[in-house]
C-alpha cells in the first residue's frame, strides 16, 4: 500500500472516529436534556392541576389555554390503583402505572414517579404523583405527554449526524488524497529520477525541486550532493580506465617494437648462406642491446604496475646527504661523463622510503647525464623549503621545450631528442608515482639550451613524526607477536 494511500486513510480514519464520537456525545446529550425538560414541564403541569381551585379525583380539569400544552393527557387513580377518571383526549387508553410506582407513591416513599411506555403511536412519558387532601393521601394524579415529537427530532438529528459524518469523511479522504499527492510529488520525482539515473547511468542529472527547504527539500539537496560526488567518482574511474587502456596499448606497442627488431635480426642470422662473421657480431650486439632495453622496459612497467596497485612505502628517517652521495656514485658507474657534483652541506633528515627515494634520484641523475653534453655540468644538492626538504638535480643540458614540459611526466612520453636514445619514456612517470606515494612533490624548471632543474621535496622528519612512526612500529611488532 502506498504512503499516499496510507496517510490519506489514516487521516480520514482519525477524522471519522472524531466525528462519530462527537455525534454520539451530541446525540446522547440532546436526547437526555430534552427528556429532562419534558419531565420538568410535566411535573410543573401536575402541580398546576393540583393547585387549580378545589381538586377532585372524579373531575379532570386540564390547564388548557393556561399552560397551553394540548397534548397533555391526565388521569386519576384511587389509592388501590384503580382508574377513577381520564381526560377526553385519552379516549379509551389507560395510562399505565407499574406496581412498583404505585407502592412507592401510596406508601409515601416517593412524591413523584416517572415512567416511559411504548404505545402504538410512539413513546409516552408519564409522571405520577400522590394527591393529598387535608394532609391525607386520597389518590394518584397522572400526567403524560407523547415523546413522538422528541423522537422525530432525535431521528432527524441522527440522520443528519450519520450523513454529515459520512460526507465529511469522504470529502476529507479526497482532499487528503490530493494534498498527500501534492506533498509526495517531489518524492515521486526523486524516485523517477533515481530510476532513470540508474538505467541511463547519467550522473550529470539532478532532481529538480522548487519547494520550501523542508524535509523533502533537505532530501533533494542531499541526493543532488550525492549525485555530484557520484559523478566525480564515476568520472575518476572512467578517466582511470581510459588511462589504463592507453597504458596497456602503449606497453604492448613498446614491447612489440624490440621484439620485431629481434625477430628481424634472428632471421638475418638464420640466412643461408650465412652472413660474414663481422656482420653476425654486429647483429648479435644489436640483439643484446634490444634485449637489455626490453629487460629495462619490463622492469619499469612492473614498478609502475606496483605503484598503480597502491604502493605502501616503508617510511623511515632518511639522511639526505649520504643517500645523495651514494646515488651519484652509482649513477656515475653507468655514465662517467659529465661529472656530477654532489652538494650536501646540511644534515637534513626526511621521512621517506630509502629505496624508493634512491630509485627516484637515480632516474633524475640518469636523465641529467643523458641529456647533458660531456662538457656540460650536473649538480645534485640537498635543498630545504619550509617544513620540506629534498634534492635538486640541475644540469646544463639541452633543456626542455616549454610546449612539451607539461607532458614529460606522462607515461611513455619522450622528447624529440630522446627518441634516438635508449629511453623508454617511463622514468619520470615512475619518479612521480614514487614521490607522490611518499607524500612528496616533484617539479621541474627548464630552459631549452640552458638546462633543467628537477626538484624532489619530502616532509622533514620531526620529533612528532618519529614518535608516530615508532608507535606504529611497536603496534606492528605487538600484532605479529600476538599472532
Ligand atoms: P626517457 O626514458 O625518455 O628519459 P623520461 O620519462 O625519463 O623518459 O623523460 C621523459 C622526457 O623528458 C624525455 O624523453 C626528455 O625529452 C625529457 N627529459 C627528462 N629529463 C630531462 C633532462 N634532464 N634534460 C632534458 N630533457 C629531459
Amino acid at each position: 500500500m502506498s504512503i499516499r494511500l496510507r496517510l490519506t486513510l489514516l487521516y480520514s480514519g482519525i477524522l471519522a472516529c472524531t466525528l462519530i464520537l462527537f455525534s454520539v456525545v451530541l446525540y446522547v446529550l440532546v436526547g437526555r436534556f430534552t427528556l429532562q425538560w419534558q419531565q420538568q414541564a410535566l411535573a410543573e403541569e401536575a402541580a398546576q392541576i393540583l393547585t387549580q381551585g378545589e381538586f377532585r379525583l372524579t373531575v379532570i380539569r386540564t390547564p388548557q389555554g393556561k399552560v397551553a400544552i394540548p397534548q397533555t393527557f391526565v388521569q386519576t387513580r384511587d389509592l388501590d390503583g384503580q382508574v377513577v377518571s381520564r381526560s377526553i383526549n385519552l379516549g379509551t387508553y389507560e395510562l399505565p402505572l407499574s406496581d412498583k410506582g404505585l407502592t412507592a407513591l401510596t406508601s409515601g416513599e416517593a412524591d413523584g414517579w416517572l415512567e416511559i411506555v411504548r404505545t402504538e403511536n410512539g413513546r409516552l412519558l408519564i409522571y405520577s404523583r400522590p394527591v393529598v387532601v387535608n394532609g391525607q393521601p386520597v389518590g394518584i394524579l397522572q400526567v403524560a405527554r407523547s415523546l413522538a415529537d422528541l423522537d422525530r427530532t432525535l431521528t432527524t438529528l441522527r440522520h443528519y449526524l450519520v450523513v454529515g459524518t459520512i460526507v465529511s469523511t469522504i470529502t476529507a479522504f479526497f482532499i487528503g488524497w490530493v494534498l498527500a499527492g501534492a506533498s509526495l510529488r517531489p518524492i515521486n520525482r526523486i524516485t523517477q529520477t533515481a530510476r532513470e539515473i540508474g538505467q541511463e547511468r547519467d550522473f550529470s542529472r539532478r532532481v529538480e525541486y522548487e519547494g520550501p527547504n523542508d524535509e523533502v527539500g533537505a532530501l533533494v539537496t542531499t541526493l543532488n550532493e550525492m549525485l555530484t560526488e557520484l559523478q566525480a567518482a564515476y568520472q575518476q574511474v572512467e578517466q582511470a580506465l581510459v588511462a589504463q587502456r592507453r597504458f596497456v596499448a602503449d606497453a604492448s606497442h613498446e614491447l612489440r617494437t624490440p621484439l620485431t627488431t629481434l625477430r628481424g635480426n634472428v632471421e638475418l642470422l638464420q640466412r643461408d648462406p650465412p652472413l660474414p662473421p663481422e656482420e653476425q657480431r654486429a647483429i648479435l650486439q644489436d640483439v643484446a642491446a634490444e634485449i637489455d632495453r626490453m629487460i629495462r622496459l619490463v622492469r619499469e612497467l612492473l614498478t609502475l604496475a606496483r605503484a598503480d596497485a597502491g604502493l605502501r612505502p616503508r617510511f623511515e628517517p632518511v639522511q639526505l646527504g649520504p643517500l645523495l652521495e651514494d646515488a651519484v656514485r652509482q649513477a656515475q658507474l653507468l655514465r662517467a661523463r659529465p661529472l656530477v657534483r654532489a652538494v650536501a652541506e646540511n644534515d637534513t633528515v626526511v621521512r621517506a622510503d630509502r629505496d624508493l627515494l634512491r630509485q627516484v634520484l637515480l632516474i633524475l641523475l640518469d636523465n641529467a647525464l643523458k641529456y647533458t653534453p660531456e662538457d656540460g655540468s650536473v649538480e645534485a644538492r640537498v635543498v630545504v623549503e619550509g617544513d620540506r626538504a629534498g634534492i635538486a638535480v640541475r644540469d646544463t643540458g639541452i633543456g626542455i621545450d616549454p610546449a612539451i614540459l607539461p607532458h614529460i611526466f606522462d607515461r611513455f612520453f619522450r622528447g624529440d631528442a630522446a627518441r634516438r636514445g635508449d629511453g623508454t619514456g617511463l622514468g619520470l612517470a615512475i619518479a612521480k608515482s614514487l614521490v607522490e606515494a611518499m607524500r612528496g612533490e616533484i617539479r621541474v624548471a627548464s630552459r631549452p639550451g640552458a638546462g633543467s632543474t628537477f626538484t624532489v621535496l619530502l616532509p622533514v622528519e620531526t620529533a612528532a613524526s618519529a614518535a608516530e612512526e615508532s608507535a606504529a612500529r611497536r603496534e606492528a611488532i605487538a600484532l605479529r607477536a600476538a599472532r
